[in-house]
């Protein structure tokens, strides 16, 4: 600090104690700096080099997949996924409503569509006895494939995704794409170190994808991972990912691929993330026992829940607020917590309301628009410290008004 007058150098201590709360920080505290330098001092900074193969070395042994492919973001994998796992333009693909909208709009980058499906209202995740209701009633096999027979329209994929650290109860679903020869794509940039009955989240369908957002569970500032125990769709992943180049020295292509790679600089900071990834899932798990003992006795709110099935991460902390019971609704809540800089946010538009998508009609998915009007998320960073979550927990406690 240099030659601060007295009323600068309060300024900092002042900001210090109104710090804002963020909702889910990365946390670096291992050996990120120690592998980027390694990066820069060797040169391999770019879309080749060691820390890319480790990354994806690493991400086979935790996720427990034969394969892992690298990519530039979790839109990418998904993107990547759909193309390898045949989805063609036309098809149909079943996906969660109520998510974050990058699979969805993955659906429509490969020219399908997106077939909504609604949540269950005990976890949030997607409801697999709509995909029955809809595959038995809604379609007919022609040719040996599953047909909508309302449009016409092949449907191909069935994509689940995992939302806020918590696995979709995926036996039923499994269950349904075998009988019906449907592809399995998990959306698993959620959920990431989850498991569904003992197995890890991304090895329960035929293809996964992984997320390395900023504000993902670990990060390497963007990134992404597809997993898979199927090695020709491996190889066609590495492929596409890399501009699909059928002879790299005389630049020959035999078909249209992309520039999707994770560079080494980013892959060695997922390397030093995934090597904590258990104490990481450690403090979200307390950071969720907290709030679930101290909110969930507040008459109107109702923390979200872990299946007996299921080992949640709770990567993002929900819970749901009843306006009858409580005395405000969620909006208001979220503008209290905004005045007390502390950030929180509510679910996601249902992707069937999304102006975005449209042209699928009129599906009816009441439970994601109830969810969508009634949750919040609250500041759950790994890195959350007691004192800042106790100040979270008494303003929200305190503002019951009933
Ligand atoms: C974060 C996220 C993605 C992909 O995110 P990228 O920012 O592209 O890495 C995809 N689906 C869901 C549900 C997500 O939350």
């Amino acid at each position: 600090m240099s030659k601060a007058n007295p009323v600068e150098s309060a300024a900092p201590v002042e900001a210090t104690s109104a710090m804002p709360i963020g909702l889910c920080m990365p946390e670096i505290r291992g050996n990120e700096w120690k592998y980027v330098k390694d990066c820069l001092d060797t040169n391999w900074v770019s879309s080749v080099g060691p820390y890319v193969d480790r990354f994806e070395a690493d991400m086979t042994r935790y996720v427990g997949t034969k394969h892992a492919v690298a990519t530039v973001t979790g839109t990418a994998a998904l993107h990547t996924a759909l193309l390898v796992a045949g989805v063609k333009p036309d098809d149909e693909v079943l996906v969660s409503t109520l998510t974050f909208i990058a699979p969805v709009n993955a659906i429509r980058y490969v020219g399908a569509w997106p077939l909504f499906i609604d949540a269950e209202p005990m976890y949030w995740q997607m409801d697999a006895n709509q995909i029955a209701d809809f595959l038995d009633k809604g379609c007919v096999w022609v040719d040996g494939t599953v047909r909508n027979k309302s449009t016409g329209r092949r449907v191909k994929a069935i994509l689940p995704v995992h939302i806020l650290g918590h696995p979709v109860d995926m036996d039923p679903i499994l269950g349904l794409a075998r009988k019906f020869g449907l592809v399995v794509i998990e959306d698993a940039t959620e959920g990431l170190g989850a498991k569904y009955r003992g197995r890890k989240v991304g090895h329960l369908g035929d293809i996964g994808c992984f997320s390395f957002n900023g504000n993902k569970i670990i990060t390497t500032g963007g990134g992404g991972m597809i997993v898979t125990d199927n090695g020709a769709w491996a190889a066609k992943a590495k492929h596409l990912t890399t501009q699909a180049k059928d002879d790299p020295t005389e630049f020959i292509h035999g078909e249209i691929g992309y520039n999707y790679r994770l560079t080494n600089l980013q892959a060695a900071v997922g390397c030093a993330q995934l090597e904590l990834i258990e104490a990481y899932i450690a403090s979200k798990r307390l950071i969720a026992a907290r709030y679930t003992e101290n909110l969930g006795v507040v008459p109107g709110l109702t923390p979200m829940q872990e299946a007996p099935w299921a080992s949640s991460t709770f990567w993002m902390f929900t819970l749901l607020v009843d306006r009858a019971c409580y005395g405000q609704d969620a909006r208001s809540l979220l503008r209290l917590l905004a005045a007390n800089r502390i950030q929180a946010r509510p679910l996601w538009q249902p992707s069937h309301r999304s102006p975005a998508h449209h042209y699928c009609g009129t599906s009816n998915c009441p439970v994601s628009e109830h969810l969508n009007s009634v949750a919040i998320s609250l500041p759950c960073s790994v890195g959350l410290t007691s004192p800042a979550q106790k100040k979270v927990i008494e303003l929200i406690a305190a503002a019951n008004t009933r």
